[in-house]
């Protein structure tokens, strides 16, 4: 090989994109609730609209939350059974569905 070299091919380059695109999505989608793991692959893959996805992800899929019978925590509507308590969850009536709320969340979180 030899001669004159750039500091940084463009291959490099592309590599440390894709790689601060993945930190900065699987980063996002951390705070946002969802999958580190995930949207660090999503967005090494697909590096910008990643972490772009990632930050619009939440708002898209705002999930409406009820309240498990058996331990009083807020679950997701969809939820089969209740990862706090392990009470199996029928499918929720209207009446039992409450809005998002951030510090719900929180706590469903946990
Ligand atoms: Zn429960």
């Amino acid at each position: 090989m030899g001669g004159s070299r750039p500091i940084l091919s463009g291959g490099e380059v592309y590599v440390a994109v894709c790689l601060l695109s993945a930190l900065a999505g699987g980063y996002i989608g951390m705070r946002k609730g969802s999958s580190l793991f995930v949207w660090f692959i999503i967005s090494a893959l697909v590096p910008l609209l990643g972490p772009l996805a990632a930050a619009l992800y939440r708002r898209e899929t705002e999930e409406a939350l009820r309240i498990c019978p058996g331990c009083r925590r807020a679950v997701r509507h969809y939820d089969a059974m209740c990862m706090h308590c392990g009470t199996d969850l029928s499918y929720p009536q209207d009446s039992e569905l409450i809005e998002p709320d951030p510090s719900i969340r929180v706590r469903a979180r946990l």
